[in-house]
């Protein structure tokens, strides 16, 4: 479907913002100049957007295995270009699981990357023959990379159970700027399928927020233009509408913050280190950027009743 299509584009923006960042000195990660393209650089607001986002995500995650140890699963939604398996690597971060779910069509350049490239491929840990891979599909070690429209369930439950997924283990969710693009009804039947099938389950979810003001607007109008569908706004309206979704999908719990409060969480010290970096002529344009993304966190069973904070 040609919307389909301008929805997968959707990843060459966010990686090419990512290395934009990267390049910057923002955060470390030298996996993502193998996967995205250069482009120009892009403007400081962009590029310090894109940090918090990833410090966010990279923040719960860390809590996540805090709580559950290494005997665990994380499953990237919608996972484009990401290196989180490469980065957490690099951190010496161990789980026994990793799998990113993508359309076909973009999890076949992430496949031809990865087989070209040798620091890809040292990050899975394990000789080349070992690697099982299709034109769109790749299963290395603990890291699988699969292609599925998350829409249809069948298909998710196959390539989960090729991937090796254990449902019993306990498991992170993570979905970064993907469910905005889905039907908001068949959102719902993705977050309650997980938590039918998963005992212990944390969804992590990055994505716009408030978009009710103009300058909501004008972001979406963006994407609009370009021929995304946007079937997801409806739960993007506000902070409760990200919980509700959850919630009325059976998860135990939910919490969500602007990315306002996600900023001011990260480590002091690594965010005057940044704002060194570029100069931001206008504070407040950043401050309306971050009131318009939020990080919405639900969790499902015993293991994470103690809940997630926004903390390090
Ligand atoms: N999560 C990655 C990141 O933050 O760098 C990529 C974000 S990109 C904005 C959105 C991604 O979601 C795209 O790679 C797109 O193909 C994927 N996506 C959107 N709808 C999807 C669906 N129904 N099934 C599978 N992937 C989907």
């Amino acid at each position: 479907m040609e919307s389909d299509e301008a929805v997968q584009s959707t990843n060459d923006d966010a990686s090419e913002c990512k290395r934009s960042a990267v390049r910057l000195g923002y955060w470390q990660d030298r996996f993502i100049g193998v996967l995205a393209r250069a482009t120009e650089r892009k403007p400081p607001e962009i590029n310090r957007g894109y940090f918090a986002r990833t410090q966010g995500v990279t923040l719960f995650v860390k809590q996540f295995l805090k709580v559950v140890g290494e005997k665990c699963q994380i499953i990237n939604i919608g996972a484009g270009f990401d290196t989180l398996y490469w980065r957490l690597k690099d951190m010496d971060l161990k789980v026994e699981n990793f799998t990113e779910i993508d359309f076909p069509s973009v999890t076949a350049r992430k496949c031809y990357a990865i087989k070209r490239s040798k620091v890809l491929l040292d990050g899975l840990g394990i000789t080349d023959g070992e690697v099982k891979f299709s034109s769109t599909e790749l299963h290395g070690g603990n890291y699988h990379l699969v292609g599925a429209d998350v829409r249809n369930l069948a298909d998710v439950a196959q390539k989960l159970r090729e991937s090796e997924v254990d449902l019993r283990l306990p498991t992170l969710f993570l979905a970064e700027c993907v469910l905005v693009y889905i039907e908001c009804a068949q959102v719902t039947r993705l977050l309650a399928w997980i938590v039918e099938h998963f005992s212990n389950a944390l969804f992590v979810n990055y994505e716009q927020v408030n978009m009710c003001d103009r300058f909501g607007n004008i972001m979406l109008e963006n994407l609009r233009a370009r021929g995304c569908p946007l079937s997801g706004v409806e739960s993007c309206k506000s902070l409760d509408t990200q919980k509700k979704r959850f919630l009325n999908a059976n998860w135990d719990g939910a919490k969500a913050w602007t990315m306002v409060d996600v900023y001011a969480a990260i480590d002091p010290s690594e965010r005057h280190r940044v704002e060194k970096l570029e100069m931001l002529d206008e504070q407040e344009l950043l401050t309306q950027l971050f009131q318009h993304y939020c990080i919405s966190v639900a969790w499902k069973g015993p293991v994470l009743q103690g809940g997630i904070r926004l903390s390090e």
